[in-house]
């Protein structure tokens, strides 16, 4: 995914990524329109005079924003209401998702602790994550292909990220391509982003 301040053609090796402390997010009975909601709600607080009231703010996507041709509430939807991503690939287009979104939290919730780029506090990498998310229009994923790791809680993923710097495209850049091969483990059930290998 790209970085918040630098559209050059850089992997996820080094974008900010964020950990899996989030362990309440997990536990947390809540539905995909809830999420959607809740996330526009702490978009908008503060704001002042001329911010739109949280619940309007709040869009649920009909089609999925990863691409699937499901509806957001039978694909990713399900994955932010905190069922657990069925296999990496799930959890890849539900982290997509949560980029277009700006759904942070389950960006933290669903980075492993060792991704080098986590900044060891979730509210701090949660800021990140946001400033990533609301600096880029995420356009679209391509899942190219999976690869088994040395047991069956790892695999590989090798996708290409489809996005645009929305104040570099204001000044003509088009939009970039990212691919990359990414980990994925699970660990107490739960399929995590691990780093980026390639
Ligand atoms: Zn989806």
């Amino acid at each position: 995914m790209p970085n918040s301040a630098d559209n050059t053609k850089q992997s996820h090796c080094r974008t900010p990524q964020v950990n899996s402390s989030a362990s309440a997010w997990l536990g947390t009975q809540r539905t995909a329109r809830d999420v959607v909601a809740n996330a526009a709600a702490k978009a908008t607080a503060g704001k002042g005079f001329g911010a739109p009231k949280a619940g309007a703010a709040a869009k649920v996507p009909t089609k999925c924003p990863c691409g699937s041709g499901k509806t957001y509430e039978n694909c990713c939807g399900r994955l932010h209401a905190g069922e657990p991503a069925p296999g990496p690939e799930a959890l890849l287009r539900a982290r997509f998702s949560a980029y277009k979104l700006q759904l942070a939290d389950y960006l933290v919730a669903t980075t492993h602790l060792k991704n080098p780029e986590h900044t060891g506090d979730a509210k701090s990498y949660s800021r990140v994550v946001m400033k990533t998310a609301r600096a880029n229009t995420f356009i679209s994923l391509q899942v190219e292909s999976q690869e088994p790791g040395a047991t069956e809680d790892e695999a590989f993923i090798t996708f290409t990220v489809h996005t645009r710097h929305n104040a570099a495209a204001a000044q003509g850049r088009p939009a970039d391509a990212t691919r990359e091969k990414s980990q994925f483990v699970r660990e107490g059930g739960r399929w995590l982003y691990r780093d980026c290998v390639e």
